[in-house]
């Protein structure tokens, strides 16, 4: 049997650059060699969106979208619908005996989510808990690999310690997934953020327009202390040169635009406008596969309901052999 992958995106807006190099572009790598698993979190979109339930169903098209656009062939890897697995949400119960209240308060990127979102009402428990259900949705599915982006980490290591305690517990039922960062581990936002993120709206999407991506890198944040175009200019830690690194295939026009940066002799207008042409060319061909399957709505909720029926059949099975290793499969008659 192939390895499993399993990985996904929580559906709080379309995709962007961030997705691409963190975990995109191995789903698309590896899908031939493993039999792999996409899961569209609405479960855990809802953790931080639930005053807004009404845009899932869009977001979900649109992120299964994304995944066509970008070439994940529908054939070999399954989309799954988090909320129409229901497996799922009772895995996670029972994981919740196996994690301690101060272990979820140790989590680095829980604490950092909460502090951008701004709770105005206190921390959903949903929420503060979601490294639970993440847990669950890696390993109903057995995943062995899950490609991810860093903030994810801590994620893939609360679930490797959750199989520990079950496999010692009850019996060897679950696999310890190994997380793989993408090209990319951490791509920064367009305003120099440590990341883009959806929900911080420091993105350039998948989807953009030619026109939207030309505005979104000319309106990038660069090096805050070079004040006119004949200063000498500081590349490590640019948001733009971080681009040009990751998607401008041209790397003597990279290295000569940062020679010149350094010294004085290029402004910023010239360095967008590169980079721009290079990040125009890279998603063009994913814009107009894009496009092909907008115009198919159809065929796009079939794919969604295939995938997910497959996944689900998958959850179903490893939840039998949980519930045997727990001894609550009941042969009540
Ligand atoms: P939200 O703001 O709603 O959390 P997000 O932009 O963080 O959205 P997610 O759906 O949470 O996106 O993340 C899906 C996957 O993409 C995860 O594996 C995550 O690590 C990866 N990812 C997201 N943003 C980036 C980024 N800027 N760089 C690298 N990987 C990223
Ligand atoms: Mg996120």
């Amino acid at each position: 049997m192939n390895k499993r992958i399993l990985t996904g995106d929580r559906p709080t807006g379309p995709l962007h650059l961030g997705h691409y190099v963190g975990s995109l572009q191995n789903r698309v790598k590896l899908q031939h060699e493993y039999d792999t698993y996409v899961l569209i979190a609405d479960v855990q979109a809802l953790t931080d969106n639930f005053e807004h339930p009404e845009k899932l169903g869009e977001n979900i098209f649109q992120v299964a979208l994304d995944y066509l656009a970008v070439g994940l062939d529908p054939e070999k890897v399954k989309f799954v619908v988090q909320s129409m697995v229901p497996e799922l949400a009772e895995l996670t119960i029972y994981f919740m005996n196996l994690v301690t209240v101060a272990t979820l308060e140790r989590n680095p990127t829980v604490k950092e989510e909460i502090k951008q979102r701004n709770f105005v009402k206190g921390v959903p428990v949903g929420f503060w808990s979601y490294p639970i259900s993440q847990a669950a949705d890696i390993t109903i599915f057995k995943a062995d690999l899950v490609p991810v982006g860093e903030d994810q980490l801590p994620m893939i290591e609360q679930a490797r310690e959750i199989v520990r305690r079950f496999n010692r517990l009850y019996a060897k039922v679950l696999v310890e997934p190994r997380a793989l960062l993408g090209a990319m581990a951490r791509l920064p936002g367009t305003d120099g953020g440590a990341k883009m993120s959806k929900s911080l709206g420091n993105c350039i999407y998948l989807g953009d327009s030619s026109e939207q991506v030309r505005k979104r890198v000319m309106s990038m944040f660069t090096d805050p202390t070079r004040i006119h175009p004949t200063d000498p200019g500081h590349v490590e830690g640019n948001p733009v040169f971080t681009y040009h690194d990751v998607f401008n295939p041209d790397k003597a026009e990279v290295e000569e635009l940062k020679e010149r940066y350094r010294k004085g002799t290029v402004g910023d207008v010239e360095v967008k406008q590169k980079l721009f042409a290079a990040l125009d060319s890279f998603l063009a061909p994913i814009r107009e596969r894009r496009a092909e399957f907008a115009a198919k709505p159809k065929r796009v909720h079939e794919i969604i309901m295939e995938g997910t029926r497959k996944g689900r059949a998958v959850a179903q099975s490893t939840m039998d052999e949980v519930r045997t290793a727990m001894k609550i499969a009941y042969k009540f008659q």
